[in-house]
């Protein structure tokens, strides 16, 4: 196993780039470290797929370095890199049994029987397909087909990184919730770099212990799923994550302070080099409090959605629309309430970026 660090990565798929428009991948400068649970996430395009056929070997970047443990691995085939990867659609040979699919890639490297049986016995444990083994893989259901393909993904001990590329896409939705938590399982087991990529902040935040964020070719943040949750360095990351995600609203910065609505907002702490002029607040709606008591900005409820744990109010004030989770009591649609913002969370974004700092919180 090794640390991987993707060094002033850029990668466009034409022939002649122009313009940054042009790259599949901006600039991208990370590290994995070894034994992590990674998860890459972003929407669909953004190039998620490009950055790990690139750790791979299956793509060869237009520019930058992929380093193994300080080895440069730029030029080397896939083969020569010690990776296993699991890929949106089942990989497996369908004439073959299952015991014959997940003991391929070790024969394929001349392990001897003794140690195949031994790994195919315990990762046919661990993905539940032990009464499986001696099907034929054509005769699996689609399911069954993409855990024997993650199987296979992580049957070698000697790996590099196990990497998925969302591979529940194809998974029936009552077993993916198993199979996210079983990989988690798996990873404190095998104790393997994973990186899991996925379009669904569900299965990422189950999965890692730190998070990517891509948007664009471009890594917004990294961090731990609370990280994320509370601090997003960019309303794409408040937008991206949560349900429903940050409440972004445009404001005036001046005299040190934000206004929405003609009013000051309190803000977590001061802000950073911040010029004057247009900017946005980002709250959570878990930190938006609903009274009806007068203080705190005037808004009007437009719906109230049940969801069984919680309530999740949509309130506008000044065109603008705010979301409220509520655990007890909400108003009806159609009240006029006021909404509170809790200081602590209460951020600022210019140009899309955080650029308040936590501190005793600024009026
Ligand atoms: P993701 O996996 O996040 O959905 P991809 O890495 O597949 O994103 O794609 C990133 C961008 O690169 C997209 O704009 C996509 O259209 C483009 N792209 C991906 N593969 C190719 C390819 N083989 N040739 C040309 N463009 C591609
Ligand atoms: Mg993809």
């Amino acid at each position: 196993m090794a640390q991987i660090k993707l060094s002033n990565l850029r990668h466009s798929y034409l022939s002649k780039p122009e313009s940054d428009e042009d790259y599949a991948l901006k600039k991208i400068d990370l590290t994995w470290e070894d034994g992590g649970a990674y998860a890459l996430l972003g929407p669909s395009g953004c190039g998620k797929s490009t950055l790990l056929n690139i750790i791979s070997g299956l793509l060869v970047p237009s520019e930058g370095k992929i380093l193994f443990d300080d080895q440069d691995v730029t030029a080397l085939p896939p083969a020569k890199r010690n990776i296993a990867q699991v890929f949106q659609f089942p990989v497996i040979y369908d004439t073959m049994t299952v015991y014959d699919n997940l003991a391929f890639p070790l024969r394929n490297r001349g392990r001897d029987e003794e140690t195949v049986k031994e790994r195919v016995t315990a990762i046919a444990e661990m993905l539940e397909v032990t009464d499986m083994l001696t099907t034929r893989a054509s005769n699996l259901s689609p399911d069954n087909k993409q855990k024997i393909s993650m199987g296979r993904g992580l049957v070698r001990q000697d790996v590099n990184v196990v990497m998925f590329d969302e591979p529940l896409t194809v998974i029936d939705p009552h077993l993916k919730w198993k199979l996210r938590s079983k990989l988690k399982e798996l990873h404190q087991r095998v104790k393997a770099t994973m990186i899991y990529v996925t379009h669904d902040q569900t299965e990422a935040l189950t999965f890692a212990d730190q998070v990517v964020v891509m948007q664009d070719g471009e890594i917004v943040q990294i961090g731990t799923p609370v990280e994320l949750f509370e601090r997003p360095a960019h309303t794409f990351v408040g937008h991206f994550i949560g349900s429903p995600g940050m409440n972004v609203l445009p404001c005036d910065v001046k005299d040190g302070g934000a206004f929405f609505a003609g009013e000051r907002v309190g803000l977590e702490g001061p802000l950073e080099d911040v010029t004057n002029g247009s900017a946005e607040i980002g709250i959570r709606p878990e930190f938006v409090s609903v009274s009806g008591n007068g203080t705190g900005l005037a808004a009007h409820v437009r719906k109230v959605a049940d969801i069984g744990r919680h309530k999740v109010v949509e309130a506008i004030a000044n065109n603008s629309r705010i979301h409220a989770i509520l655990e007890g009591d909400a108003p009806n649609a159609g009240d006029q309430v006021n909404l509170e913002f809790k200081q602590s969370q209460t951020r600022l974004y210019k140009d899309g970026w955080l650029a308040s700092t936590p501190g005793e919180g600024v009026q």
